[in-house]
């Protein structure tokens, strides 16, 4: 499970209106249940979570299924709205992608227990290295694992 940082509001409000906007013009209706996990994923969603994470989140009588859930969380990916990691669990984990901002994770191999980071000095090698090979960078992702050393 993803430890939870505190939301950030304006990371929230950009990601929302960038959702309504992909929506409105892939023609997606803001039905109840949709706009439910919508806006959930705009105040929790801000480090991966599953969909059964996401389900369990909905406030009472906005939610549906987890397969609903999913569903939804299919149709935001592929609109580019959404970061997915799948773990070796074998479950799938979703982040909301803002386009301004974004880190990596890192999972600890014993406990399952992912947590995100940033590093400037990552991101610039990156850009060096796509740089070097050519391409305009789009997206990257970066999972260290390993287990966490004794204090
Ligand atoms: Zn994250």
């Amino acid at each position: 499970m993803a430890a939870r940082s505190p939301a950030d509001g304006a990371v929230r409000d950009r990601w929302l209106e960038l959702a309504t906007r992909r929506m409105t013009a892939a023609g997606l209706r803001a039905g109840a249940a949709r706009t439910a996990v919508v806006e959930t994923l705009a105040r929790e969603g801000q480090c991966l979570l599953s969909a059964a994470e996401i389900t369990s989140l909905l406030r009472p009588g906005g939610g549906g299924s987890t397969a609903s859930v999913y569903r939804v969380l299919m149709e935001l990916s592929d609109l580019g709205l959404l970061r997915r990691l799948d773990g070796r669990d074998g479950v799938a984990r979703f982040e909301i992608a803002d386009p301004e901002h974004h880190h990596h994770h890192v999972v600890d191999e014993r406990t399952g227990e992912v947590r995100p980071f940033t590093d400037d000095d990552l991101e610039r090698s990156i850009e060096r290295v796509a740089d070097r090979l050519g391409i305009e960078l789009r997206s990257h992702e970066v999972v260290l694992r390993g287990v966490r050393r004794e204090a």
